[in-house]
């Protein structure tokens, strides 16, 4: 239940006097709907309104307040031309203009011969003063209405400053005083003061100053949303170390059999992920390990054995993959091991329906299935495993915790959990996501792999790379273009798709596939099986191809406004190549003129090819928020932390929060209840469910 104490901030924002539904909407979308969402809506921007010069001495282009005596009114014949009223003070005079000003409005507010202080930007004109629109005109005895220092919030279209900035201060002004939640000892050494303080603070910045990340109050705040981040990941975790496990120990004999069938054997990080996934199976308590490692570097088959693994031992395996083709592909890939290991494998995805689909459930709940390969339909009410011993969810950033536990209740005995990320994730987030989760990378690439030689271009070039292709081609070349991410539609995107197939085509005959988001999935699967099979030798694809697809023959990569990818994205997608013993290239097209992150992001690409140096590159480049498209990932979003400042603080965030739980486990000590208002306050109380009391 949530703490009393937070009821008025829970409130929705059309509870506000002047928030109707349309300003309720608007302001959903730059903050949410509760006041509490308000109160975390920091200030990006301050204007500061201190400076009060005479008329005369006022500089063009400041920001300045100004104390005024209204004398005249000039309405404009025409009613294209300004309305404009003249004012002064004993040193000169300034007009205010009014472009299609309302005159009845404006004797009102600014009747001759009144005093009126106005704010606003000073602009010269014709040799005199002048302020265009002022931001505020009240009258002296008013003063007090006019903010010298104002913050400024992101808007929307449609949402005016001054509305959004009153909706922020009067939540704020609702914030009461909570209970201390951090160590008084810590927030004294730190120089901190509390967090309801902290956020008035933030919510009145003076200077520019204010508004960096790594002031007191800034970072006061971060930690306070790192901690209930860490608090919920430990939380989580602990209790399902709490519940126990099941031992899955098996003999090797169906190991052994599908790897004979491999035509290569296990590099050193593979044999050892491999092993660091068995001893966990082994123990009595729940497995929850991440197997990290870079595009291509084979954790396919360590996700294979370890599911042999679990069978060996009696129980079933799942493969979850975050799209149909993937998983596909993955069945495709794993079947000649299953095959020689004599073991059944199944696949589910949306596509599976009908009497098709019966049979696997039937088969599944009789243990007539060992393995099942699948997407997330594999997370569907009416499938029942008789024996689930193991999960595998592969490309993890696709999936969110909430998911991974859903597939846990899956199992009558607890399942135990791989996560597989091809997106190396640097460090911080790792730990931001999963928290103190066992991690088992895979470093370097199978041998065998050669590193692919990549070239940024100016589009200019384009006919170039065309003849290039054309010579490649006919020495039977295989290559991606993978054309511009437009974000905002998918239908730009296949527009741009289709219009570039078909000029390949014309300009090098017939053997053009594509591929895009819109396909249906046997239309797509046609596509990409016809590339693999040699009968297309170019495959031109939105961003579809993004994750996971392997076809080893094709070794070029063309990447059209390489500028508005990702780093990670571009990564991902120059890993589609090297895969086979063919020398690989990667052309990364961009649009003049580049930007400063553009450029840095280019020569990244060029400069390495290890997956988690970019990763961590990306972060700095870019922040959290933006890595991995936080929204779709599942991956926590923070308001007011900033990862690429904050990373220090989550590290003592995630020792702060062991501590705490493994001091007060239930969270009943003052500081405990404290600690549970954080919680909420941060969202974070689903979390709360799973203490072990709960
Ligand atoms: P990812 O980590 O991206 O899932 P995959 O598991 O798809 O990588 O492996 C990429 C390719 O490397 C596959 O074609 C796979 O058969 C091959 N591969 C995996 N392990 C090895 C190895 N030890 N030696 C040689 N090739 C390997
Ligand atoms: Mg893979």
């Amino acid at each position: 239940m949530r703490p009393s104490i937070l009821f008025p901030l829970f409130a929705e924002t059309r509870s506000l006097p002047g928030i109707g539904p349309r300003m309720e909407k608007l302001i959903s979308k730059v903050a949410g709907t509760r006041l509490i969402d308000l109160v975390l809506d920091l200030p990006s921007g301050v204007i500061d309104r201190s400076y009060r010069p005479r008329v005369i001495e006022a500089e063009p282009g400041r920001i300045a307040t100004l104390s005024v005596n209204v004398l005249e009114h000039h309405a404009p014949r025409d009613r294209r031309q300004p309305y404009k009223v003249q004012c002064s003070d004993d040193s000169a005079v300034i007009d205010l203009v009014f472009f299609r000003g309302q005159p009845d409005y404006l004797k009102r507010t600014l009747p001759v011969g009144s005093r009126r202080i106005i704010s606003g930007r000073i602009e010269r004109f014709n040799n005199r003063a002048q302020m265009a629109h002022p931001d505020y005109i009240v009258a002296v005895e008013d003063e007090s209405e006019l903010p010298l220092h104002e913050a400024i919030y992101g808007l929307t279209e449609g949402l005016p400053g001054k509305v959004m900035a009153k909706a922020v201060h009067t939540a704020v002004e609702k914030l009461p005083d909570l209970p201390e939640w951090l160590n008084a000892a810590f927030v004294r050494q730190r120089g901190w003061e509390s967090f309801a303080h902290s956020i008035r603070k933030a919510h009145a910045p003076i200077h520019e100053s204010d508004l960096k990340p790594d002031t007191p109050v800034r970072m006061r705040l971060a930690y306070d949303e790192l901690l209930a981040n860490q608090l919920a990941l430990v939380m989580v975790r602990e209790r399902m170390r709490g519940t126990k496990g099941r031992i899955l120990k098996g003999d090797g004999r169906l190991q052994k059999k599908a790897m004979a069938a491999l035509p290569f054997a296990l590099t050193d990080t593979q044999k050892q992920a491999v092993a660091e996934i068995a001893a966990d199976m082994e123990t009595p308590t729940r497995m929850l390990r991440l197997l990290q490692g870079d595009v291509g570097s084979g954790k396919t088959v360590v996700a294979m054995l370890s599911l042999l693994n679990a069978v060996e031992a009696g129980a079933q395996g799942a493969l979850m993959a975050p799209t149909e083709i993937l998983a596909r592909q993955h069945m495709t890939a794993l079947a000649p091991m299953a095959e020689a290991a004599g073991v059944r494998m199944a696949l589910l995805t949306g596509r599976e329906r009908g009497a098709g689909r019966e049979e696997t459930l039937r088969k599944l709940a009789d243990g007539a299935i060992d393995i099942l390969v699948g997407t997330h339909a594999l997370f569907s009410e009416d499938v029942a495993f008789r024996d689930l011993g193991l999960a595998v969810v592969d490309e993890q950033h696709r999936f969110g915790v909430h998911q991974r536990m859903t597939l846990q209740g899956k199992g009558h005995k607890p399942v135990d959990v791989l996560v597989m990320t091809a997106t190396p994730i640097p460090r911080t987030l790792a730990l931001t996501a999963y928290g103190d989760m066992d991690v088992s990378r895979l470093t370097g690439r199978p041998p065998g792999r050669k590193p692919v030689e990549t070239r940024t271009l100016n589009a200019e070039r384009l006919s170039e790379v065309i003849e290039h292709l054309r010579g490649a081609i006919a020495r039977g070349a295989r290559a991606y273009w993978v054309c511009p991410l437009v974000e905002e539609s998918e239908k730009t995107d296949l527009a741009a798709a289709e219009e570039r197939a078909k000029e390949l085509t014309q300009a090098l005959g017939p053997k053009i596939g594509l591929v895009h988001g819109r396909m249906k999935g046997p239309e797509r699967d046609a596509a990409m099986a016809k590339f693999k099979a040699g009968e297309t030798q170019i495959l031109v694809a939105t961003t579809v191809i993004e994750v996971g697809v392997d076809v080893p023959e094709a070794t070029i990569m063309v990447v059209e406004h390489a500028e508005r990818f990702g780093l990670a994205q571009l990564h991902q997608l120059r890993g589609r190549v090297g895969r086979g013993s063919g020398k690989s290239s990667c052309l990364l097209i961009y649009q003049a003129p580049l930007g400063e992150t553009a450029k840095a992001r280019l020569k990244t690409l060029r400069d390495t090819d290890d997956g988690f140096v970019i990763a961590e590159e990306d972060l700095r480049l870019r922040g959290a928020g933006e890595l991995l498209g936080t929204r779709q990932s599942g991956m926590p979003e923070f308001k007011l932390a900033d990862l690429s400042v904050h990373s220090d603080l989550l590290a003592v965030a995630r020792d702060d929060a062991k501590l705490i739980l493994s001091q007060d486990p239930e969270l009943k000590s003052p500081r405990g209840e404290a600690l549970r208002v954080l919680l909420y306050l941060f969202g974070r109380d689903e979390a709360v469910r799973y203490l072990r009391t709960g």
